[in-house]
């Protein structure tokens, strides 16, 4: 009879996770043991008798099997109540969805713990009265003093203010601050910890009104809760729509009844004014999380949260593992974002983790969007989502006004400028009026494929119905298959020559923008000008001041801004992200195209989009001009179904790397062949992926496909398993599903 041990965790604080025990486990306990089971052992020299969580179980002895302590016992797993065991069992479920190692898994869920200096939190407030703070913030703004102004308007629409809110999401400085306090104009109040919450709420708690459609909304979602259907829904609306508001209406509603909720939304969008929005109305019982917090300040944070002095959080992927007592509801805004996918192992999606939370805690995930993702609406229509829909902006002058310009018509006419006769006449109008553009590069999808500019035709693998990339040795390469054929610089289609690669990028753009437009003052966001979250804030904060007329930008821009005085939005080469190799590269393209269009108009003033493409009839940009989500989603879910992609079928994409292509490849086959024992639908690969080689390590993909999710479960499963028995080399394997 061979000996069983388990390896086990004895506290869950960061720095100890890498570190597991082994024991030996009896006969009669074994039944009961599974990974992430809560145990009882003893502990160090006196065997001091303490709690753990059974991270693996093996039959190989790491130590002298003697010296090894047997198991005390194992504690039922019973429903879980405490968040902590809560988040465990979580990432168990992480651990055989994604892959990867439980500790892996147990590090993206657990709070990290880490030294917390208890920092003084500084408010700030205005020391004059409120006519006095509107006539400094018109010197403000005459003087040019664009902080100053921000900070001052901001103080005088939402009163006292968080020092560390006005910093990271306001990008104003301690020397702007104290400068104002030279002044006399603002006070800054360190003593107390936290803002008393009753003092907020005295202030004008403006309760909206709701439109006939979001109250319609609100009352089937109280109507279900009360009876304690627990369906996660899929709140579909225009940008504009109000969806916000019904998100509030519903946190409401569960925190009215003792629980909490986590509102999560993409980093790029947590804008002071989002923040500020949820402070208004549920006061300091509102906590948030970013990406500049230090470890500690997360901890604390979540501390917060675990000892109830919170109900709400709001932030990131990371704030899905608020450890909350009693938690009621997880919504998730812009539910169809790519940051909401992990990129490091486990590569889970916040949607799917967030419905088996909510499932462990008995709460309802709420997730909306402008454009849901495929996946979302699919489950929607099967009826696994209760679907909710609303269809019109709440402001009157509606959605804004798109044309779409066909580019190889501009060519044949003459044309050879990156603008089209019509977003050339726009522009020059706007500037007249003194009112804001933003044009928008589409660079998604710029590596390297070939396209002809007098057709718009453009290499596709034949056997994958993916773009081909131009490889430097005047081959084209297909990175799903390996397929090859020679570059011939003439266009398969159209016999013309003017095909290549597309090589505009936004400073050409700016470059054009100035010399058509030499009035214009222009400011430019991409990669290079915003290297950090700093310059990106920067750049965007002062074209909504209005210190520019122009905005260039890639997809950066499109996110979730509101520039007022926006009123033309221009698209250059909207169909570059159509050619990706990338089954989701048409769902890309409408999100972006659509989003874009959204940014024009959001206030009194109506707006106008122009959309510059080389495919018009492309049902991904046809759509978003007709901003017909209906339309796109049924033309995309054919395109899965007759392809076979998510979320019709299942994919499982095995990353293989190692800086030995012959090893890679060898690992890549093995795993492979693995796979083919399950005989899955299909397999595909080895071979080089999309990023074929990264800072000298060769990467290759496998790709399995089967309608059975369960099935390349099993398959992760095998390959790991085989990993754990033959441990060579340095060969490091990623899994991701639906990637
Ligand atoms: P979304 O989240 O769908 O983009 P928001 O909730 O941000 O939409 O609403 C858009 C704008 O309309 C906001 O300025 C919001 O304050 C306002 N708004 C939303 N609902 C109402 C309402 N029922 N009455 C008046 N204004 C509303
Ligand atoms: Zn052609
Ligand atoms: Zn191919």
């Amino acid at each position: 009879m061979s000996e069983v041990y388990a390896d086990v965790i004895i506290e869950i604080s960061h720095e100890k996770l890498d570190r597991s025990f082994q024991y030996s486990v009896l006969e009669e306990l074994r039944d009961k043991l599974v990974i992430g089971s809560r145990v009882l052992i003893p502990f160090g020299n006196g065997n001091r008798e303490i709690k753990g969580y059974c991270v693996g179980i093996s039959d190989i002895p790491a130590i002298e099997p003697s010296r090894i302590k047997p198991l005390k016992a194992v504690l039922t797993a019973e429903r879980s109540k405490e968040p902590e065991e809560q988040l465990v069992e979580l990432a168990v479920w992480m651990k055989h969805h994604y892959g990867g190692t439980l500790i892996q898994s147990l590090k993206v869920v657990l709070p990290v713990k880490a030294d917390i200096k208890q920092k003084e939190k500084r408010f700030i407030k205005l020391a004059v009265s409120l006519d006095e703070a509107k006539v400094f913030a018109l010197e403000c703004r005459q003087k040019h003093r664009a902080a100053m102004e921000r900070l001052v308007l901001e103080l005088i629409e939402f009163g006292e203010t968080d020092y560390s809110l006005v910093r990271d999401k306001l990008n104003i400085s301690m020397t702007t601050v104290r400068a104002l306090e030279n002044k006399g104009i603002i006070a800054l109040d360190t003593k107390k910890l936290y803002r008393n919450p009753e003092g907020f709420e005295q202030g004008e708690v403006k309760h909206t009104l709701l439109t006939e459609d979001q109250q319609r909304i609100v009352d089937d979602f109280h109507k279900n809760l009360s009876m304690g259907l627990m369906q996660p829904c899929l709140l579909n609306g225009v940008t504009g729509s109000g969806k916000t508001e019904v998100y509030m209406e519903m946190i409401a509603d569960v925190v009215k009844s003792g629980k909490q909720a986590i509102m999560l939304i993409p980093e790029i969008a947590l804008t002071f004014q989002t923040v500020m929005r949820f402070m208004k109305r549920f006061g300091d019982r509102v906590s948030y999380l970013h990406s500049k917090l230090s470890a500690g300040e997360r901890y604390d944070q979540f501390l917060r949260a675990s000892r109830g002095e919170i109900d709400i959080m709001i932030g990131p992927r990371s704030a899905l593992f608020t450890p909350f007592p009693r938690l009621g509801i997880i919504i998730i805004d812009e539910e169809h974002e790519t940051s909401y996918k992990a990129e490091n192992m486990p590569k889970y999606h916040a949607r799917d983790v967030a419905i088996e939370r909510a499932r462990l805690a008995e709460a309802v995930v709420v997730m909306g969007s402008a454009t849901p993702s495929v996946e979302a609406s699919f489950r929607a229509m099967r009826g696994e989502y209760r679907l909710y829909e609303l269809k019109k902006r709440i402001s009157d002058n509606g959605l804004p006004m798109v044309y779409t310009v066909d580019m190889r018509a501009e060519l044949e006419k003459g044309n050879r400028t990156i603008f089209s006769d019509k977003l050339y006449s726009l522009i020059e109008d706007r500037l007249q009026k003194k009112e804001q553009t933003i044009l928008f590069i589409n660079r998604r999808g710029m590596a390297g494929f070939v396209s002809c500019r007098k057709c718009g035709h453009v290499s596709k693998c034949p056997h994958c119905d993916v773009s081909l990339i131009l490889h430097k040795n005047g081959k084209l390469v297909c990175h799903y298959c390996g397929y090859e054929e020679q570059f011939t610089h003439v266009c398969s289609e159209c016999g013309s020559k003017y095909i290549g690669t597309m090589k505009a990028g936004t400073e050409q753009i700016e470059e054009a923008v100035k010399k058509s437009f030499p009035i214009a003052k222009v400011l430019r966001l991409d990669a290079d000008t915003a290297k950090n979250k700093n310059d990106y804030s920067k750049i965007l904060s002062s074209f909504s001041n209005g210190e520019a007329d122009i905005l260039v930008g890639t997809q950066m821009i499109v996110k979730g801004h509101d520039f007022p005085n926006v009123t033309l939005v221009g698209v250059l080469a909207a169909d570059l992200s159509l050619y990706t190799n990338d089954y989701r590269a048409g769902e890309r393209t409408f999100d972006l195209l659509t989003q874009a269009a959204g940014r024009a108009g959001r206030a009194e003033k109506s707006g106008e989009v122009v959309i510059q493409t080389y495919s018009p009839e492309h049902y991904a940009v046809a759509a978003s001009a007709a901003q017909d989500y209906n339309k796109f989603y049924d033309e995309e879910i054919g395109f899965r179904k007759l392809c076979g992609y998510p979320p019709i079928e299942h994919m499982l994409k095995i990353l293989i790397e190692d800086k030995n292509p012959d090893s890679a490849m060898k690992m890549g086959q093995i795993l492979a062949g693995l796979g083919q024992k399950s005989s899955p639908e299909k397999i595909i690969g080895p071979a080089p992926d999309t990023l074929s080689k990264l800072k000298d390590v060769f990467r290759f993909t496998v790709y399995i496909k089967d309608s059975n999710y369960e099935k390349l479960v099993g398959i992760k499963d095998d390959c790991e398993q085989w990993r754990q028995s033959h441990p060579v080399g340095r060969t490091s394997v990623q899994f991701d599903f639906d990637p």
